[in-house]
This record gives C-alpha cells, structure tokens and sequence, in this order.
C-alpha cells in the first residue's frame, strides 16, 4: 500500500482546527497523515463568534454533537443579524436566515407583496418572516422538516466563544489521530527545482517536512503570501473599515437569538450574545476614528459592565489572487478577510476545506484541480464582497463622512446590475451554491430603503383582495405561533446550559 500523504497545517487559530477536525472526521490516516503545528506565543485573533447557518451543516459532517459543542462553547443559537440604523438613522431591520412568506398565485411572496403596497396595503415586509418574529420576541425552538408549517421556514447558526470552538476542535481532532506540534515557524523550505514548499523549521531547531501544506497562519499568511508571493488583492476602496477594537462584557437579559449591528460614525459596532457574556467589537476606518475614540465608542455603547480591557486588531479587505498554489491551500485569514459584517469568514473557511475534500490534493499538483478550486473559492469571495459592500453603500445617511463616502462611491459592475433589477422587477439571481439566498438580498434591499418599482407581471393572475387577505391570515397565523415558541433563554438552560 502507498504510503499516506503528510498534511501540515500550518496554524492552530479557528481555520486551521477546522482544518484538522474535517481531516480528522474524515480521512483515514493510512491515506492522509495530519499534524497541525503552532505557536501560542504568538496566538490566534480570538474573536470571530458569530457564523451561518452552513456552520451546522459543517458540525454534522465532521460529527461533532450539537449540543456538547453548545455546552462547552458557552453558546446561543443565532437567527438572523439585526442591523441598527444602517441605510438611514432610526431604522431597525433583521436579516432572517429565514424566509419571506409564501409564494402566492405562482409568485415569490415578495411580488405580492409589492404589488400589495402599491395596489392596497401590506405590513412591513418584516411582518411575514417567521424567523425575524422570533427574534424580535426573543424565542427559539428546532425548526421542523414539514414544508407545510410556519415553523419550518427558517434555519440557525450559532454564536460561540472562538477559542473555546477551537479548543473543542483540537479536542476533537487530536482524538482522531491529529498530532500537534508546538512552536514557532521560522522558516520555510522549498524544492529546489520545482519551488514547492518542502518544510517548515521551527525556532527549536526541528523540521516538519511534508507533502501538503495549508496555510492557516491568519494575517501574516506564512507560506500562501510570504513564501509563495501570491498577490493580494485589496478591496478597501469599497471596504474601507481597517480595524476594529474588541471587549466582553456581563450578559444582559433577555438572551436575544440574534446578532446586533449598530451604526456608528465611523462604521458600526457588533454584539453578540454568548451564555456567560456579551462579545462586543467596533469596526472602524482609521482614516474617520482614532483608536481611542473608537474604544470610547465603544465602550459608550455596551450595554452591560465591561469584563477586560479593549483589544485592537488591524486588517486590509481584500484576498489572496490564489488560495491554490502549487502545494499549498490558504485557509482562512492568510487567504482572505472582508471585514466581520454578516460574519462571513468562518463561512468561507468551511467553504474552503469543503471543497478541498471534494478535490483532494495529491502528491503532485494537479492544475486542473487547482484551477477549479481557485474558481470556486473566487465566486465566493466576490459574490460576498458585493453583499457587504451593498449594506456601505445602501445608505441616506448625512452625518458622518464615512457614510457620505460610501454612498458615493463606485461600486463593482456585479452589484450596480443586481440593484437595478431590483429595482426594476424585484429580481435577484437564486445561486445555486454560495451565498447569499434571495431573502437575505432581500431584507438588506428593502431594509435599507430600496423598494421594488414593478413586480412579476403573474402575480396579477390573483385577485389583489385575495392577496391581501392571504398576507392577513399569514401574519395572524405567524403571530399566534411564535408565541408558542419558548424563549431562547430557557431553551438553552434545557437544551445545552454551559458547564458551570
Ligand atoms: C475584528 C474581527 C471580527 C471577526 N468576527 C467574525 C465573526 O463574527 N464571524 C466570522 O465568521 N468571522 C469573524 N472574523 C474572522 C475570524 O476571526 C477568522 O476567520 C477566524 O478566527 C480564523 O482565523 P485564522 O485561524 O485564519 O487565523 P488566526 O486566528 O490568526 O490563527 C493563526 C494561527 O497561526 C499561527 N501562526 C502564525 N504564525 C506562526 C508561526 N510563525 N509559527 C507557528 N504558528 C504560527 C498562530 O499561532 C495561530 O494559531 C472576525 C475577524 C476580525 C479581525
């Protein structure tokens, strides 16, 4: 039998534990050798507490238990994000992972109800998603698998402690056969003829040789970036925030479902409910905030006792030109980082060893596997940058420079077309893979104050007084089940309660 190939996993942060629990979960070592080495004294970014519903889809892959990963991550279930004064100063929207309505008359809802705006009268769109009435009563049960009921039009993610989700990782995979290595990288060894990466030697002298590596280093992207020199690609002329500064504080009641994205004058502030605290953050451009306004920022804006002093970080929106090359994939920080809203990056992690699963690396680089991947992961990247950039830009706000900024603005060709058919029609392009499904579009068009002008022209085939008294019956019937929802709090007391 061939011998197995030696994987190094270069970083021990979220990406690269992900990296090792999913090879761990499901290769065989006698195909696959996986040792994972990093430094603890130079860390991992440790924030990053909010994902997607695809994070659960994730968990289950790998086989990691639900609710033993809750309980020892101290965490909540997520349903969607609210956005706080984003578009114009007052509003208050939610980004369900859920849907809008019912189709109706052959129609997505979403063209009844703009032909219901215009013809009669219709609640706020907000009114007719089931997941977003959840939050706003701060309830949450199990969605179920019947198509038919309210309660299965909605999805979940979590919001956990990072560096607890990447120690149960380490956990997980060190059980399965992942040796870990502790220690610094300080230099790289390559191929003399064919420039692949050979080795990593460590400050102790010793040497990790191997026939596969993947870049998990965070920022400084160690071999993908350093070693390699694959070209960054910077995105901060649409997305400009820079940095953000981070505090913990107690937990406040009730235990809400969902992420909070407040505006912010120069850019906008998170909070993320876990079960023994609250993850704060302010993401901020540095051109329109030094990093002491912005601690006192955000320190104005906690809503309970702060617990630690504030932590800065630095970033640059943008990503690596290639995640594939030649023997090395780049997960994580050291391929790419847009910027925290819409808690993408987890996301496009798992979308990274997802897809190096399906395509899985041999002893030689394959071009055309590593073609497809740079493909995939390329879509992804761009189709998120054009969501993120959309919440900038979306806006009719008038008191701050930042956001006067990004009104104006270019923005990609890709995003100036999806608004305008927007516009138009109510159209967005359904993807079949990758994000973001048309209600997200949704509820951050119609959220920030971008309506529909016309609707499917078949929506018409019903009359507008049956439509109208179908919204009715929907929202009533919405209001009457959610309130037999429990609250989120004590779902979770009986469900996954945190070790004490
Ligand atoms: C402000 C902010 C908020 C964020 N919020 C979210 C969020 O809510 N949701 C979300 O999905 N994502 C979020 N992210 C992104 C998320 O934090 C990262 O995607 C995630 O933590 C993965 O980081 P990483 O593992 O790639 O890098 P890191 O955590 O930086 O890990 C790098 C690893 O490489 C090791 N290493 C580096 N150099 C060496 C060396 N020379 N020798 C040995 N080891 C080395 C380090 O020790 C460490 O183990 C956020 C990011 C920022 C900056």
């Amino acid at each position: 039998m061939a011998e197995p190939l030696e994987l190094i996993v270069v970083g021990g942060g979220t990406a690269g534990w992900m990296t090792a629990a999913a090879l761990a979960g499901t290769t065989n070592p006698s195909v696959c050798r996986v040792t994972l080495v990093e430094s603890e004294a130079i860390g991992s970014v440790g924030v990053g507490e909010a994902t997607l519903p695809q994070m659960k889809d994730f968990n289950d892959y790998i086989g990691v238990l639900e609710a033993d990963m809750m309980r020892k991550t101290n965490a909540t279930f997520k349903l969607g994000i609210e956005f706080r004064g984003w578009g114009f100063e007052g509003a208050s929207y939610i980004h369900p992972f859920g849907e809008f309505g019912r189709r109706m008359g052959g129609v997505d809802f979403l063209h009844q109800w703009v032909r219901a705006r215009q013809q009669a009268s219709a609640a706020p769109i907000e009114a007719y998603s089931y997941a977003i009435q959840a939050c706003r009563h701060a309830r949450f049960e199990f969605p179920v698998d019947d198509a038919d009921q309210l309660n299965s039009t909605y999805a979940y993610a979590y919001h956990f402690d990072a560096s607890l989700y990447a120690q149960y990782l380490r956990e997980f995979a060190e059980a399965r056969g992942v040796r870990r290595v502790e220690g610094r990288i300080v230099d790289v060894e390559r191929q003399p003829e064919s420039g692949l990466v050979a080795a990593v030697k460590l400050e102790s002298g010793d040497r990790l040789a191997g026939d596969f590596f993947v870049d998990c280093s965070g920022f400084r992207s160690l071999l993908l970036g350093q070693t390699l020199d694959v070209p960054f690609e910077d995105w901060s002329q649409w997305l400009v925030c820079d940095r953000a500064v981070a505090v913990p504080c107690e937990r406040t009641e009730p235990l809400i479902p969902y992420t909070r994205s407040t505006v912010k004058p120069a850019g906008w502030q998170w909070r993320i409910p876990l079960q023994h605290r609250t993850g704060n953050g302010y993401v901020y451009c540095s051109e329109f905030a030094s990093d002491d306004e912005a601690a006192t920022t955000l320190l104005d804006g906690l809503d309970g006792k702060a617990a630690g002093e504030p932590r800065f970080l630095r970033f640059k929106a943008g990503r690596r030109s290639r995640s594939w090359e030649g023997n090395v994939i780049g997960v994580g920080l050291s391929s790419g980082f847009l910027e925290p809203l819409e808690s993408t990056s987890i996301y496009l992690i798992q979308v990274a060893i997802m897809t190096m699963l399906k395509l899985f690396p041999g002893r030689q680089p394959d071009p055309v596997l590593m073609e497809e991947f740079n493909r995939l992961v390329d879509y992804e990247y761009d189709r998120v940058r054009d969501f993120l950039i959309l919440h900038y830009h979306l806006n009719s706000r008038d008191d701050s420079e930042l956001w006067r900024y990004c009104r104006s603005m270019a923005i990609p060709d890709s995003l100036r077309e999806k608004m305008a058919m927007f516009r138009r029609r109510g159209y967005i392009d359904a993807y079949r893979y990758g994000l973001f499904a048309p209600p997200s579009w949704i509820a951050v068009f119609v959220g920030q104050g971008l309506e529909p002008e016309g609707y499917e022209p078949f929506a018409d085939n019903l009359p507008i007084d049956t439509v109208v008294q179908r919204m009715q019956e929907l929202q009533q019937a919405i209001d009457r089940r959610v309130q037999l929802m429990p609250q989120h709090g004590r779902f979770i007391d009986d469900y996954s309660p945190a070790a004490a």
